[in-house]
């Protein structure tokens, strides 16, 4: 298990991610047509030609997004470049198999209640235009746990230095955004066995009021049970660190990562190509941890989400 308070709450660099609804094969449930978007109004330019194109369409896989989940928002049609934004926060769209894609992350403490969403594009021919749709954050119920570690777990690995150090690497890795779609299809388990903590739990550490949020999912399962890509990626960091012990974890491009903490061993070694369902680690005790059992977060443009609803349909996709 493994958390740090206030760290889902940190966006990283400007950052985005993405999926693509036509991959995803979830409910793609708005339709929103462009406004003030007409290629009539194109400047013309030397040379083009008058190709037709496809006015773009902004999909959306829910309306409803609960705090700590994920919209994938994807601009179909003709378009050069684009760009989400959501609470105020930016996030680059990512090419995709049909269209431009981007995961919109929402936050532990994003305000519930309607809020606009608005996409931001250019056409090839240098037009600029831009779509909107009204999205309604929903409130998450935290659950609440109360841990218990030794004095020297709490002295060594609860040093703000050492948390310190740990979140500087996690920062690093998950800020960047790789331009690519990297993942196909579903996402799924890592591996079954039942969740002994889930996302966003608030936790108090012998005895102290409870904070902060669970930055993962745990699930509980003996040491040396298999660890499985929750989708296709790129192995960008399978190494000790001293929080989350033994961790791996996987680009799936758009600025979307996947994490496994606690492992016992590594079954995969950094820039390796990885498909969903590929025994990536053996589950372990390693890091900051009370029992056997596996961390599994996701993490889009920075900000942690709760990986179980990347598999239990919430997020709609
Ligand atoms: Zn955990």
């Amino acid at each position: 298990m493994w958390w740090l308070a206030g760290f889902a709450s940190v966006a990283f660099a400007a950052a985005a991610c993405s999926a693509e609804a036509k991959d995803g094969g979830g409910a793609i449930v708005t339709y929103v047509t462009p406004a003030g978007t007409s290629t009539a109004n194109a400047p013309a330019s030397a040379g083009a030609s008058a190709t037709p194109s496809e006015p773009p369409e902004l999909l959306l896989s829910t309306i409803e997004v609960y705090q700590s989940g994920a919209i994938l928002a994807s601009v179909t049609g003709t378009i050069a470049s684009g760009s989400v934004t959501f609470l105020g926060r930016p996030f680059p769209l990512t090419k995709g198999t049909q269209s431009m894609y981007a995961f919109v992350p929402t936050d532990t403490e994003d305000p519930a209640g309607p809020q606009a969403l608005r996409v931001d594009f250019t056409l090839p021919n240098g037009t600029k235009g831009s779509l909107s749709e009204t999205v309604t954050v929903l409130k998450t119920k935290w659950t609440v746990d109360s841990l218990t570690f030794t004095d020297s777990q709490t002295e060594t690995l609860l040093d703000p230095s050492v948390v310190a150090n740990e979140f500087a690497t996690l920062k690093a890795v998950y800020g960047k955004i790789t331009l690519r779609k990297l993942w196909t299809g579903a996402w799924q388990l890592p591996l079954d066995g039942p969740v002994t903590a889930r996302y966003g739990e608030q936790r108090s550490i012998n005895g102290s009021v409870p904070s902060g949020h669970h930055g993962g999912t745990d699930i509980g399962v003996p040491d040396g049970t298999p660890v499985m890509a929750t989708n296709s990626g790129i192995v960008v960091l399978a190494r000790q660190l001293q929080v989350r012990g033994n961790m791996v974890i996987i680009d799936h491009g758009g600025g979307l990562f996947s994490g496994y903490a606690h492992l016992s061993s590594f079954s995969v070694a950094e820039g390796q190509s990885v498909v969903a369902g590929e025994v990536i680690a053996m589950s372990g005790n390693t890091g900051l941890s009370t029992g056997a059992h596996l961390h599994w977060e996701m993490s889009a443009a920075g900000i942690l989400l709760d990986a179980l609803r990347f598999t239990d349909g919430t997020n709609g996709f």
